[in-house]
């Protein structure tokens, strides 16, 4: 058995982040798993054509660890490099077991300490579990009808096969949520057709990308001028949670009219207008920031299939579709997501007296503080239920989970406990503010069924407020929410 004071599970910006500020606080005990062969998490696993990032990478990067980007929304292999500069600044490497998927964890309340049992027969055991194995990390394909008799290719977005020469093929994406957007425009030049098919149409507005000249990037090596520019675009994009929250009226006007207008510049013919036209209001699913999309849209080799054009089928050859064509293709892609909500662990956790957090969550999942459940003692979970943020970068949540769980650690291993766990008491009137406050947003109002709901109705990727006011909260270490053992 493998002795470690802290397991980390998963090496994205989550493990990255924790790592970081355990070496930071001379806590060297602690290893992280990775169930990849590879490190980095989710810019290192997506590598499709037309992956970047769509929030602005000074603000979208670990506020510790500048760099000087070559432009505003930076793409998938310059995400990458950032990734693997923070791993080899902090010799992450050396602090990570690749190719080791975690199975199963139990606590064992004799000992106060965690078993952790991966694939490859190994067990570790910790005092500390900081899960950071990311909530879009997981792809999920829907069970179509006939789904596996594709004799053709097929794969998910997130595990793109670049041995396959897409180039004059007849191809299908399946799906036409954000990395659906960012794929189309980038693959459609050289497919011999592309046919999407989209659940329900996304709002999309402009992107407005900005490569930086050689002078602008000199300036973001500047640590002072980063800081300002990272907490400019900060403050601008936080505004949005007022339209998200507290003013519908003002959603529409300051988003929904631009990104109806954004229909109307871009596509004339008034049938594909209308199948790109979502009925639901800005914001309830993730906006799609893309000047390239529509134009994509509009090529003569693209086929835009209307919400009531679904797919019946998948059969040997291709799709059959809802209103009974029989569509052939070489390649189905599929852009159909991740499991967010309900599947956001991808392992069982079995925490005292044998209580499993599927258990716990039977209802729909929560936590306190998105981070600690009652009678799961010393687990954290990084970007657990209700951290996820539309409006701004998810490292600026996951950074403020940070200073909980570094403070929560902090104090057990300067006391005489052994453990620290949530109170019921505290994790119920977290959680029942939390879906108080979730009732005013857009994510359930606005009238449309997005991944942010759980299979029981509630919005659960979401943090229904201001994400300064998570930062406030995750800072504000509250005793009495606790209990040591
Ligand atoms: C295509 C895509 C685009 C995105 N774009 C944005 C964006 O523009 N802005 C934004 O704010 N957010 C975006 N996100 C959300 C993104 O998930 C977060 O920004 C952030 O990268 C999450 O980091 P993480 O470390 O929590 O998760 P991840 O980066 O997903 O890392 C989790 C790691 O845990 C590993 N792991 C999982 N299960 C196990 C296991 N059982 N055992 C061992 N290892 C395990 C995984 O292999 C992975 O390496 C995007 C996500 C995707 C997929």
């Amino acid at each position: 058995m493998k002795q470690h004071n802290i397991v980390i599970i998963g090496s994205g910006f989550g493990g990255q982040s924790a790592a970081i500020k355990l070496l930071k606080q001379g806590r060297e005990d602690f290893v992280i798993l990775e169930r990849r062969s590879f490190m980095g998490g989710t810019w290192c696993q997506n590598t499709y054509p037309g992956a970047a990032v769509d929030v602005q990478s000074p603000l979208y990067s670990i506020s510790s660890e500048p760099y000087d980007w070559s432009q505003m929304y930076a793409n998938q292999a310059e995400l990458n490099e950032y990734t693997e500069s923070v791993i080899s600044k902090y010799n992450l490497r050396a602090k990570t077991d690749t190719s080791c998927n975690v199975q199963k964890v139990e606590w064992q309340d004799d000992i106060s300490r965690w078993h952790i049992h991966t694939d490859n027969g190994e067990v570790y055991e910790s005092q500390f579990i900081i899960n950071a194995s990311g909530p879009l990390s997981t792809p999920v394909i829907p069970n179509f009808k006939g789904r596996d008799t594709f004799k053709g290719k097929s794969f998910h977005t997130n595990d793109w096969d670049h041995d396959y020469d897409y180039k004059g093929k007849k191809v299908a994406i399946i799906g036409s949520g954000a990395s659906a957007a960012q794929i189309i425009p980038a693959i459609a030049p050289d497919c011999g057709e592309l046919h999407v098919f989209q659940r329900t149409p996304h709002w999309v507005m402009p992107r407005h990308d900005k490569v930086f000249k050689p002078w602008q990037r000199a300036l973001l090596r500047n640590k002072f001028m980063y800081k300002m520019l990272r907490w400019s675009i900060y403050w601008g994009l936080e505004t949005r949670i007022i339209g998200f929250k507290y003013s519908e009226a003002g959603l529409k006007r300051a988003a929904q009219a631009p990104a109806k207008a954004h229909i109307k510049r871009q596509i004339k013919d008034p049938v594909l207008r209308e199948k790109v036209t979502p009925d639901y209001t800005i914001g309830c699913k993730r906006i799609i920031l893309s000047s390239t999309l529509y134009p994509a849209y509009c090529r003569d080799n693209v086929f835009v299939h209307s919400k009531d054009d679904g797919i019946d089928e998948i059969t040997e050859t291709g799709i059959n579709t809802t209103q009974g064509e029989n569509l052939d293709f070489d390649l189905i892609i599929y852009s159909t997501g991740y499991d967010a909500t309900d599947g956001v662990i991808s392992y069982p956790v079995v925490g005292r007296g044998g209580k499993t957090i599927g258990d716990f969550w039977e209802d729909y999942p929560r936590a306190y503080l998105g981070t600690t459940i009652p009678d799961f003692p010393n687990l954290f979970i990084v970007t657990g239920p209700n951290t996820g943020i539309g409006h701004t970068s998810a490292i600026f949540v996951i950074e403020a989970q940070m200073n909980y769980i570094m403070d929560s650690i902090k104090r057990v291993l300067t006391s005489r406990a052994k453990s620290i766990e949530v109170t019921p008491e505290a994790e119920e009137r977290y959680t029942n503010h939390i879906h108080d406050e979730m009732k005013k947003t857009v994510w359930e109002k606005g009238g449309c069924n997005s991944w942010y709901k759980s299979k029981s109705g509630k919005v659960i990727a979401m943090f229904p407020g201001f994400s300064w006011t998570f930062w406030l909260l995750a800072k504000n270490f509250k005793r009495a929410d606790h209990t040591f053992k």
